[in-house]
């Protein structure tokens, strides 16, 4: 399953960068490396092992092409500087990428109302009731529609609609900032994408890249255990007109300590360009919901992406709509990873806490 899950995350990041070229999307695609940086040590042990499984269980796979970098190495040819105590234990570089996902989802909306799509932006689902002669009334506060078949990709919303995902989806805010580079920042840009593992979690970074508006910024996210309680309370939290002001001082003042000497004094008009918040979907054991609801014909989902969706939507997306159209078969079952479906035993598993997956070492699951 691991390797469907590896497979399927590199075919998701090649597909949406393939297609954004293909249909001309202006939507600053970058297929680039990224590089894990890691400041702590039993991360950059764990990190090593986890490759090493990796490489052993798909030999000669795409999807297991990783590269391991000394801290020496981390420091000349990504620029990171000393970070803390510890310094940089090491790194490891994979194929990867970066999107501007809403220019891209704005590509695909134009795309989808050429064909006759009906948006209907504003307008918020409220209800999603069956109907007894089948399919299903959905109400919006301008009107209700019916249909025959119901998708629902509402992510970390889903549960407000279907009571059976309360505690099983559960929201999450996010927090990210865009950052003008500092003086010693090289003015080719950053050699790609970047992560940043610490004792308590990770930072997540893309340098906006050339030939953008305000190519060369460094758009930085993440220090969800800088909150408090360590980020508990941001889970739950569907509000994403507000910030949790420790977390965006954190990231504020983080890429000085990641780069060191190569970050520099500041930009004369500032460190930060722009902040903002956003609502993820997360589940117990980590992994999206898609399928059709049991006992509910005709009402599909693919929802509970975690803070990845960008390298799992748009291959999952496909995987819905080869199941809605009755091609369920061995082909779909090849390449999807089974544990990504709908099955009546994950709505047993309810979520109580953080996850440990996004730092530290609380356990998470209720059964
Ligand atoms: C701050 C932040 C940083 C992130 N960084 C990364 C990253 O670096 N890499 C990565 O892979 N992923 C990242 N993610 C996660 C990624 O954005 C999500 O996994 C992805 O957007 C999920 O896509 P989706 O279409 O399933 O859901 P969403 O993008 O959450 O879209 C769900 C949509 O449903 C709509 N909706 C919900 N309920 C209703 C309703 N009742 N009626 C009408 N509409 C409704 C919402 O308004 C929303 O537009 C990040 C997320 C956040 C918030």
């Amino acid at each position: 399953m691991a390797i469907k899950i590896a497979r399927l995350e590199l075919a998701n990041i090649r597909a949406v960068h393939a297609f954004a070229k293909a249909y001309g999307i202006d939507c600053e695609s970058n297929p680039c490396g990224t590089t894990d940086v890691v400041y702590d040590a039993k991360q950059w042990e764990m990190a090593q092992e986890a490759v090493k499984a990796l490489q052993a269980a798909m030999p000669g796979d795409d999807a297991s092409v990783y590269a391991f970098h000394s801290s020496e190495e981390v420091r000349e040819r990504f620029y990171c500087g000393k970070g803390g105590d510890e310094g940089v234990c090491g790194g490891v570089s994979y194929e990867a990428g970066s999107i501007n996902a809403y220019k891209f989802t704005i590509g695909v909306l134009m795309l989808c109302l050429e064909k006759g799509l009906n948006l209907q932006t504003n307008t918020p689902v409220t209800s999603v009731s069956r109907l007894s002669e089948g399919g299903y009334q959905v109400g919006t506060p301008r009107g209700t529609i019916r249909a025959r078949r119901v998708v629902m990709a509402t992510n970390g919303y889903t549960a407000h609609l279907l009571k059976r995902f309360q505690g099983v989806i559960v929201p999450l805010r996010g927090h990210v900032t865009a950052q003008r580079p500092g003086l010693n920042v090289p003015k080719d840009g950053l050699p790609g994408t970047y992560s940043f593992f610490y004792e308590k979690g990770f930072d997540y970074m893309i340098p906006r890249p050339k030939g953008c508006e305000f190519q060369g910024d460094v758009v930085i996210g993440g220090r969800l255990s800088s909150a408090v309680s360590e980020g508990l309370y941001e889970y739950g939290s569907t509000d994403d007109t507000a910030e949790d002001e420790d977390t965006m001082r954190d990231l504020h003042n983080t890429l000085p300590w990641y780069f060191g000497d190569n970050w520099g004094d500041d930009h004369s008009e500032g460190r930060v360009r722009h902040k903002w918040t956003g609502i993820m979907g997360y589940s117990p054991d980590g992994l999206p919901f898609v399928g059709e609801m049991p006992g509910g014909k005709d009402l599909w989902v693919s929802a509970s992406f975690q803070g990845h969706g960008m390298a799992f939507c748009w291959m999952s997306a496909r995987a819905l709509v080869e199941m809605m159209e009755g091609r369920d078969d061995e082909e779909l079952r090849r390449w999807f990873p089974g544990v990504f479906r709908i099955a009546e035993p994950r709505f047993d598993v309810k979520f109580d806490g953080r996850m440990p997956h996004t730092h530290g070492e609380s356990p998470a699951i209720k059964q």
